[in-house]
């Protein structure tokens, strides 16, 4: 709480009073942490890549590789990293997009059989080199509402964590179905699962957090930027639907995506 004193005078300056402005501060303050946080995070994720591209160039630079297999290796690092870099500014750009809701949804029908083949294609190479079984399964004349950017967004992003956090030779899997909700409103369930690592059970409140990842190193190497789930939770929001997670270490994990068949208040966010 924050209280502010003002002295009141009257035209003569006679000595009225005190105004005081008591104000509860608390929610600006959390949301001036929140966002000077995010500030120091970002800097840290970018500052990491950039002293690497840097590091290995100025090594190159210098004269000192003589070796043609270590120069090649140190240019695909510094490659990695530069793409590493694009992808942070892309989904940190994307964020706050989002967040300040500059970019309003654009909704369409879409036929969700289509729809997945596109992104099966997006990522089946990746999942081929880990030798993961990918199913889809998908009813055959489904449709419903939503922005088809977005959604692929959300969807590209939950099947390619499930396919970077599961062992080789492990499977993959989306089932869609019709469900309805209590209140008796259409709506579509997605079930994202695989047979991976698992998320411990302490980490999985903070899972949805920007930049939370349960291991940073695994998350980096696997070309991670600790935002996509956060990413895909506000996406989810913005459709009014619900993201759940359930998990279980060495096991795998589920998450269940629940959106409105139909989007009601069409561009009213
Ligand atoms: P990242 O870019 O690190 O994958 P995300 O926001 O997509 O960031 O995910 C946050 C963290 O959640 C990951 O670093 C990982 O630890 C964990 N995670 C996400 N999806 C899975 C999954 N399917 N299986 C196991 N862990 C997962």
């Amino acid at each position: 709480i924050e209280i502010d004193g003002v002295p009141m005078f009257e035209d003569d300056d006679t000595y009225r009073g005190m105004l005081f402005l008591i104000q509860d501060v608390s929610n600006i303050r959390r949301l001036e942490r929140m966002r000077s946080e995010f500030v120091a995070n970002v800097s840290h994720e970018l500052k990491t890549p950039i002293a690497a591209v840097k590091g290995f160039a100025e090594t190159l630079l210098s004269g000192g590789v003589q070796d043609e297999q270590t120069a090649r290796s140190f240019l695909q690092i510094i490659y990695d990293e530069s793409e590493r870099l694009n992808r942070l500014i892309g989904d940190i750009l994307e964020l706050s997009k989002i967040e300040s809701k500059r970019s309003p949804l654009n909704f369409s029908p879409i036929h969700l059989h289509p729809f997945f083949d596109t992104i099966r294609e997006m990522l089946n190479s990746s999942a081929a080199k880990k030798n993961i079984t990918m199913n889809l399964n998908v009813p055959e004349e489904l449709f419903m509402e939503a922005d088809e950017d977005r959604l692929r967004q959300i969807f590209v992003n939950l099947i390619s964590n499930a396919i970077n956090y599961t062992q080789d030779g492990g499977k993959v899997t989306l089932d869609v179905k019709e469900t309805m909700s209590p209140e008796g409103e259409e709506r579509i369930q997605f079930d994202v699962s695989d047979t991976g690592m698992g998320i411990p059970r302490k980490d999985l409140p903070r899972i949805f957090e920007r930049f939370y990842r349960v291991d940073k190193a695994r998350s980096r190497s696997s070309g991670g930027t600790g935002l996509g789930l956060s990413i895909v939770k506000h996406l989810v929001e913005l459709h009014h639907g619900i993201v759940t997670v359930e998990s279980e270490v060495n096991i795998g994990t589920t998450f269940t995506v629940n959106l409105p068949l139909l989007q009601e208040d069409e561009g009213d966010f």
